[in-house]
């Protein structure tokens, strides 16, 4: 901080202690109302004119904007700013709604740092293995609740502790008790803190319930911190990467020669820009915005104690609704010694060697470059991470047993993608029967000190051949189940399974009527803009009587590997399940304008469109920026409109999403009978 902005600061908590001490509060009533202990927004302008701390009403109601930004207070119902009106003001009490605990010294917030020792916090990248070396009495004296969050975030840089200051921050003093005996009561208790608890927890709040948000790790849950924002981020490079050097055949079509050997890629840089993104982004899933944003943010462990009741670090939250937004883990699978292997992977014996065996949870902690590796999974985390990897330089193998990539998406569609991983470098072994065994083999690579492990797989078929890969870094992206044990739900009459998740009805109801499910824990669209939208529906239905479905959501999603796939609707297999019949029309990309200058022409987009009308029920584009183009269609099916109004609705040209339009004409045309085309062409003639 400048000095300048040091002596600001300094008078604003002058004038926000006074301020609190001088406003009158008083219970007054409005509209049968009465609203304890508060003030008038017109009354603290006469005030803060009064007390000279401003000059002018105008500068008044700017200097209260400020004190309210400091939470020194809120609107009664916090959906006003100050003004210099009619309007209650409620003071924020200290601690309230929680708060960064206060170094006694210093009187400064205590922060990751303050536990890492100042030379410890690198500003860049780090050249040490993937566990953090924090010093050892600090690592001890660090709060048990804490100690989970830095095992999972790693390196220890100046991102990595932004985002934990953000996302859990060290010893977050818990808020304040509102009842006697020690307790506290809310009108919604919020039990995890990804997308689909902070969502239900700032709606909640921002239409005036008293709210608690619970987070046992990482605020901002998957999503943030080890799912979309870093795969996005490292994708990113991945694809920068490539064009300056495995596509070079395009570069070269579109006149500019490089010299791909003249291209260095380092990896390190790249993962610490993730680790930026990440860092960056971070501040809007904050412990404190949620706080300033009126929830009650715990960080800590919720376990239900009853059919109303939850215990967080030893309080009891009593709840008239709640929502339990837990989300899921990645699952290892069945096979001899990657349990052991990745268990080693967690190990802070400086002595030990540690294999890089990870899941989505670890991957983002990398900071050298693994030489080979393999990719257990090829749905949607597995294809996304490994693409990006062959495209950084990573040798690449993905295996899966099914035979097929994305499995959920039409299989000539998938091929697409799979057949430019293959020109990529990837290497697919997609028939596996049984995965036999994993080891180390004895040698540690010079690079990047990472220890080479030896994998066993039997494939399909007759002759069951047995086929050895070796690697020195495995990523599990093979399956991931719900966070539904350990919270004693049998209390709360919680019924659930643990593959599936919570069992929810249409409304998101659990078997308890008060308590809802959100997101990754009871759905199967595991998506962050699926979970977002389900928070909206339980914010209606828990505090407004309201009667939203799950069933009534349309959600689009899209796997950003390069080609992009993204689907929405019904895909043909399910329509054909339910009996519907249906057409197909398509427009290819090799036909699209935008994508022939773009020399992009891989792809296309297919419409699946009731037999009859010309609504639309499902449709799937694969192409550079299809996750781009599946918000208007799904807007046409929202709407209603069908595709053959699509055809009318004008597209600049020339964009990619014209594939969108021209489907439309498509089917416009099939619509023109033998008799109905003649008699156009006779008005035509009759005309010339
Ligand atoms: C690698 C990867 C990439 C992805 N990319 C995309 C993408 O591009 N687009 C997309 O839409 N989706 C993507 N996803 C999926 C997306 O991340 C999830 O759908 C989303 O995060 C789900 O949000 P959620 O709130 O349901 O759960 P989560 O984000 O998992 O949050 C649940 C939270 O609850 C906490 N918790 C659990 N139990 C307790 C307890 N008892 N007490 C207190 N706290 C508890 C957990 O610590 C966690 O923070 C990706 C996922 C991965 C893994």
């Amino acid at each position: 901080m400048t000095s300048d902005a040091e002596e600001f600061k300094k008078d604003l908590d002058d004038i926000a202690i006074k301020f609190k001490q001088n406003v009158q509060l008083e219970d007054r009533k409005h509209r049968f109302k009465t609203y304890k202990q508060v003030f008038v927004g017109t009354e603290a302008v006469d005030y803060l004119i009064k007390s000279e701390a401003a000059s002018s009403r105008e500068d008044a109601v700017e200097l209260g904007k400020a004190l309210q930004q400091m939470n020194i207070f809120e609107h009664v119902l916090r959906d006003h700013e100050f003004e210099d009106e009619y309007l209650f003001y409620r003071m924020v009490g200290e601690n309230e709604r929680g708060a960064f605990k206060i170094d006694e010294k210093t009187g400064e917030k205590v922060k990751w740092a303050s536990f890492l020792g100042g030379d410890s916090v690198s500003k860049g990248n780090h050249e040490s293995p993937r566990q953090p070396n924090l010093p050892k009495p600090d690592l001890d004296a660090l709060n048990p609740k804490d100690v989970h969050a830095v095992r999972h975030v790693w390196p220890m840089d100046s991102h990595n502790t932004t985002l934990l200051d953000h996302v859990h921050p060290p010893e977050w003093r818990d808020p304040k008790a509102n009842n006697k005996d020690g307790s506290s009561t809310y009108d919604l208790v919020c039990i995890g803190a990804g997308v689909g608890g902070l969502i239900t927890a700032a709606g909640a709040a921002g239409v005036g319930a008293k709210v608690a948000m619970i987070e046992e790790n990482l605020l901002g849950g998957d999503c943030l911190n080890v799912g979309c924002v870093p795969s996005k981020a490292i994708i990113h490079s991945a694809n920068m990467a490539h064009s300056v050097k495995g596509d070079i055949k395009r570069l070269e079509a579109a006149g500019i020669f490089v010299d791909p050997n003249a291209v260095h890629i380092d990896f390190g840089k790249v993962m610490e820009r993730v680790r930026k993104v990440r860092a960056e982004i971070s501040h809007h899933d904050s412990a404190e915005r949620y706080t300033e944003l009126g929830v009650e943010v715990y960080i800590g462990r919720a376990v239900f104690t009853s059919e109303r009741s939850v215990i967080v670090n030893g309080r009891t939250l009593n709840f008239k609704k709640a929502a339990i937004a837990t989300g899921g883990y990645p699952t290892l699978f069945p096979m001899k010694g990657l349990k052991e292997l990745h268990e080693k992977s967690f190990s802070t014996d400086p002595t030990e060697t540690k294999p890089i065996v990870m899941t989505n949870e670890t991957f983002f902690n990398m900071t050298k470059q693994p030489k080979r590796m393999g990719v257990i999974g090829a749905g949607v985390i597995g294809m996304e991470l490994a693409q990006a990897m062959q495209r950084l330089g990573t040798e690449v193998t993905v295996f899966g047993r099914s035979g097929k990539v994305l499995p959920k998406e039409d299989e000539d569609m998938a091929e697409i993608v799979k057949q430019q991983m293959i020109k990529d470098g990837v290497s697919f072994s997609l028939s596996v029967a049984e995965y036999k065994e994993i080891e180390l083999n004895g040698n540690v690579l010079d690079d990047n000190g990472y220890p080479e492990m030896k994998m066993t797989v039997v494939e399909k078929g007759e002759d069951k051949t047995e086929t050895t890969f070796e690697f020195d870094a495995l990523l599990v992206a093979a399956g991931r189940r719900p966070n539904v044990t350990g919270m004693d739900l049998e209390l709360a009459k919680v019924e659930y399974d643990t593959k599936k998740g919570l069992i929810v009805n249409d409304k998101l109801q659990t078997t308890n009527p008060r308590i809802y499910g959100v997101g990754d824990c009871c759905s199967e669209f595991k998506f962050t803009h699926a979970a977002d939208f389900m928070a909206r529906i339980v914010i209606r239905n828990a505090l407004f009587f309201g009667k939203g479905k799950m069933s009534d959501l349309l959600i689009p999603y899209a796997t950003f590997t390069s080609p992009e796939i993204t689907s929405v609707g019904l895909y043909g297999k399910d329509l054909d399940e339910l009996g519907i019949e249906y057409r197909v029309f398509e427009k290819h990309f090799k036909d699209n304008d935008r994508a022939i200058c773009d020399d992009n022409t891989e792809g296309f987009i297919r419409f699946r469109v009731d037999a009859k009308t010309d609504t639309i029920l499902g449709c799937s584009v694969v192409g550079e920026g299809a996750g781009n183009m599946i918000g208007e269609v799904t807007l046409a099916m929202e709407s209603g409109t069908g595709l053959g109004a699509v055809a009318n609705v004008i597209h600049p040209y020339p964009t990619t999403s014209e594939v969108v339009r021209q489907s439309g004409d498509v089917y416009n045309k099939t619509k023109l009978t033998n008799t109905v085309k003649s008699l156009l062409r006779g008005i035509v003639k009759i005309q010339n």
